[in-house]
């Protein structure tokens, strides 16, 4: 099952090419996925995990002031 991201979410498109992820259900797993499937580019666990999904896929120079948030939040 493949569900798109809603726009109103905030959410990195994928590092390597720039598509935006979806999600897929497997199993008790949620999986934040690139569509290309080429990338290897996912993050798996309990939760649809965004958190995760941003801080790998932010540019190493576009990190902003909201780590310290994400740190507390993880
Ligand atoms: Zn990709």
């Amino acid at each position: 099952m493949i569900i798109p991201v809603q726009p109103n979410i905030q959410c990195e498109n994928c590092i390597k090419c720039g598509n935006r992820p979806h999600v897929e259900q497997h199993k008790k797993y949620w999986v934040l996925t690139c569509p290309n499937k080429s990338c290897k580019n996912f993050v798996k666990a309990l939760t649809i995990d965004f958190a995760t999904w941003n801080r790998l896929n932010k540019k190493a120079n576009e990190i902003p002031a909201t780590t310290e948030t994400l740190k507390r939040t993880a």
